[in-house]
C-alpha cells in the first residue's frame, strides 16, 4: 500500500487488516500519522510495518518492495494509492514545478510500482494490483488540475495495458476512480472544503468517504474480483 497514513490508503490499510491481509504501508512526510494507521492495523490482528518511501523515486521504490518483502513475506497484492494534486487552477496559471511533481509521482511512481510488482508477481505466478485512478481521468477537471486530470487516465491506461501483459502470468490489474471523496487531499489544492461544498452537484447528492473506496479496493483484491481485470470501476456517486 503506496501512501497509508491517511484519507483513501488509511482507511483501505485498515479494511484489508480486517479482510486478512498483512499490511507494509508507506509514507513521505508524515511519520506519526503512518505510526497510527499501523498502530489500528495491529489493533485488528494483522501484521503491519511502515517504510518512508517516495514512490517517484526508483531507489525508494525498490528498497520499500526489499523490505517489505523481508518484513511481512512474499508480495501477494499491490494498492498503487500515492497521489498529489496540485493549486487548483487554469493550466495556463500552473508552474512548471507543480506539473512535474503531479507527472512525477501519479505516472511515473505508479508505473515504477507496477513495474516491481509485475516482476515480483509474475515470477510467482499470482498477484492483483490496484491503482488508483480519478473521476478526474474522464471529466478533464477543466479549471482545476487537467494535468492532474492527465495524469489519471495514464493511470487509465497503463492500468489496461498491463492487465493484457500480466492476465498470462496469473496476475490482475484494476483500477478504483474515486469521485470527490472528503479527505486532506483537497486542502492541498487550497480547497479545504471542496468536498462538502460538491455535494449539492453530485447525482448521489453528497462526497464518497474512504471506506466507500476502500470497499472496492478490497473487493478487486479478492478472490470475488478472480475474473476482474484490466478494468476502472468509478466510485463517484453518479458523477
Ligand atoms: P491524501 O489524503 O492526500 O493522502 C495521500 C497519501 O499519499 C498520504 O498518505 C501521503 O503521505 C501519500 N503520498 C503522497 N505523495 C507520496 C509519494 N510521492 N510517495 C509515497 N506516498 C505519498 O489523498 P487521498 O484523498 O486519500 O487520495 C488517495 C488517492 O486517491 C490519490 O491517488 C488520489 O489522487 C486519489 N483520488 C482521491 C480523490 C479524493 O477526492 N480524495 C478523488 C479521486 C482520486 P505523506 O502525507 O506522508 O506524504
Amino acid at each position: 500500500m503506496t501512501g497509508g497514513s491517511r484519507g483513501i490508503g488509511a482507511a483501505t490499510a485498515l479494511r484489508l487488516a480486517r479482510d486478512g491481509h498483512d499490511i507494509a504501508l508507506s509514507y513521505v512526510h508524515d511519520e506519526g500519522a503512518a505510526a497510527r494507521v499501523a498502530d489500528a492495523v495491529l489493533a485488528a490482528g494483522a501484521r503491519c510495518t511502515v517504510l518512508r518511501a517516495d514512490t517517484s523515486q526508483e531507489a525508494d521504490v525498490e528498497r520499500m518492495f526489499d523490505e517489505a518483502v523481508d518484513r511481512i513475506g512474499p508480495l501477494t497484492g499491490l494498492v498503487n494509492n500515492a497521489g498529489v494534486t496540485s493549486a487548483l487552477g487554469p493550466l495556463a496559471e500552473a508552474s512548471t514545478e507543480d506539473l512535474r511533481r503531479v507527472v512525477d509521482v501519479n505516472v511515473l511512481g505508479v508505473l515504477l510500482c507496477c513495474r516491481r510488482a509485475a516482476r515480483d508477481m509474475s515470477a510467482a505466478g499470482a498477484g492483483a494490483i490496484v491503482n488508483l485512478s480519478s473521476a478526474a481521468a474522464t471529466l478533464g477537471s477543466p479549471g482545476d488540475y487537467v494535468h492532474y486530470a492527465a495524469s489519471k487516465a495514464a493511470v487509465d491506461t497503463l492500468t489496461l495495458g498491463l492487465a493484457k501483459e500480466l492476465g498470462p502470468a496469473g496476475v490482475r490489474v484494476n483500477a478504483v476512480a474515486p469521485g470527490i471523496i472528503d479527505t486532506e487531499i483537497h486542502a492541498a489544492s487550497g480547497a479545504p472544503d471542496r468536498a462538502a461544498q460538491a455535494g449539492p452537484g453530485i447525482p448521489l447528492r453528497r462526497p464518497g468517504s474512504a471506506d466507500e473506496v476502500a470497499a472496492a479496493i478490497a473487493w478487486l483484491l479478492s478472490d470475488d474480483a478472480a475474473y476482474t481485470t484490466g478494468t476502472v470501476v468509478r466510485v463517484a456517486g453518479g458523477r
